[in-house]
């Protein structure tokens, strides 16, 4: 456990020092804003779709270091992805930081975004990880606002 929250919080600074597609996507068909009252992380995310799969992603806003490095890692996991597999992904990481059990196909899926298990033992953070995951979700589904209030 240690050698993971090792890896953790190393992955979660360099994430937010260098956060990856941090930029406002001029040819989004796609957005949505997310906003975590209890913390203060708010954040925009921008989806180009085409042939409902996930072309482009990018968000831009501020917040603390986890929800910036789970936005950061969320584009880079959906990048590509077909809509369903996306969902699916949401889910999973959903399950995962939240205590809930999920299956093995799932843990596969989830590949370095279980780095995030951990968090599941600081409830307040758990809508620190969520909220970029939310909020892409939202933008999947033609939803503009997301609050985790
Ligand atoms: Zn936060």
């Amino acid at each position: 456990m240690s050698e993971l929250s090792e890896l953790y919080q190393q992955v979660i600074l360099d994430h937010n020092k260098k956060p990856r597609n941090f930029r406002k996507l001029e040819s989004a068909n796609h957005s949505a804003e997310g906003y975590n009252p209890l913390c203060g992380d708010h954040l925009t995310v921008y989806l180009k779709l085409e042939d409902d799969a996930v072309k482009e992603v990018t968000f831009e806003g501020s917040g603390c270091a986890i929800s910036k490095a789970a936005a950061s890692m969320m584009t880079q996991a959906v990048k590509g992805k077909g809509k369903q597999d996306a969902e699916a992904l949401f889910a999973a990481f959903h399950r995962m930081v939240t205590g809930e059990a999920y299956e093995a196909s799932a843990s596969d899926l989830l590949g370095n975004l279980k780095i995030f298990e951990g968090v599941r033992e600081f409830p307040v953070r758990v809508k620190c990880a969520t909220l970029p995951w939310h909020t892409m979700h939202a933008a999947l589904n033609n939803k503009e606002l997301v609050s985790t209030e």
